[in-house]
């Protein structure tokens, strides 16, 4: 009798943990908006996620807050960026790492396919969100991730990424066949900082950023004169502003084209850095990717689909 009350006491403990976990999301902090919708695309209810970075925020510059300390103290799982681009976090996330599974989600790519950092010999630029296929890797990552955090949910892991996956590829044939279609001379992007290089390299673009790959480093007046130059000279109509970059050395090199007699205007607003609203298509990847796409392949003179790719962009262009 008493053997038979002991088993059953071990059965019931092995079994609570199993139940707690199912019933629980896992909880799971993100830096920037992009891993936080790979999390939410993967995880599906099976996983409760806070991004850290909204709309407009500048993940170069980026501080932890005191709430922020707060949700990942009390998370199953982090998951950050890497590659220097969080660089005021840097130190923070290598301490949390002794104490909590924190993961740098970009770091998973093989180097062979980063590009160098321009300010920093031993450092890679840390956009690779911008190549969709650079992202399929940190998406893959993500799974991982998520996966040895909760092995148990790892089949519907599995099946998710795989629809999120195709998802990017097709954002990938989009994207191809909008930038292909501009023509040749257009294609140069001048942004306010160097956050599309993967981009360019991908696509074919020429890019040229106000600031570096960094956003730290102020913006000389040599560089905007080269710029101006480059927009005088190649006779450039269209320059981009960013979401989470300030636009005054934008309107700087506009008004010293225009001082030359050279009209330049602004081809729109960017996802650089960060996405759009919470709940809104350009607060998902997908739809971040298609506005810049949209965007950029019109301004510069493509007929593209008012609305994007499958019509769901919220300002046509
Ligand atoms: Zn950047």
């Amino acid at each position: 009798m008493i053997r038979r009350t002991f088993i059953a006491a071990l059965a019931f403990a092995a079994a609570l943990p199993v139940t707690a976990w199912a019933e629980a999301p896992l909880k799971v902090v993100a830096t920037t908006g992009m891993i936080a919708d790979a999390v939410r695309q993967i995880g599906g209810d099976e996983v409760d996620v806070k991004g850290l970075m909204g709309p407009g925020v500048d993940p170069h510059a980026y501080r932890q807050t005191r709430s922020d300390i707060v949700a990942m103290t009390r998370a199953d799982l982090i998951l950050w960026h890497g590659l220097y681009l969080e660089a005021q976090m840097q130190d923070f996330f290598h301490d949390l790492g002794r104490k909590r599974p924190v993961v740098a989600v970009a770091e998973g790519v093989d180097t062979s396919k980063l590009r160098a950092h321009d300010d920093y010999a031993d450092k890679f630029d840390p956009h690779v969100w911008m190549s969709p296929a650079l992202w399929r890797d940190v998406v893959v990552e993500v799974q991982a991730a998520l996966t040895e955090a909760r092995p148990e949910a790892a089949d519907l892991f599995a099946s998710n990424a795989q629809v999120h996956l195709a998802e990017i590829e097709q954002l990938e044939a989009y994207a191809a066949e909008a930038l292909a279609s501009v023509p040749e001379n257009n294609r140069v992007l001048v942004t306010a900082h160097d956050a599309f290089g993967y981009f360019g390299a991908e696509y074919g673009y020429e890019v040229m950023g106000i600031q570096g790959i960094s956003t730290q480093s102020e913006a000389g007046l040599n560089r905007i004169g080269e710029l101006v130059d480059t927009l005088v000279g190649q006779q450039l109509g269209a320059v981009f502003v960013e979401s989470s970059v300030s636009d005054r050395s934008m309107r700087a090199l506009i008004e010293g084209a225009a001082a030359r007699g050279h009209e330049v205007g602004v081809g729109g607003e960017l996802y650089s850095d960060a996405m759009g609203e919470p709940g809104t298509y350009e607060g998902t990847y997908v739809g971040m990717l298609d506005h810049n796409i949209t965007v950029i392949a019109g301004a510069l003179g493509a007929d593209v689909p008012d609305r994007g790719m499958n019509g769901k962009l919220s300002a046509g262009f």
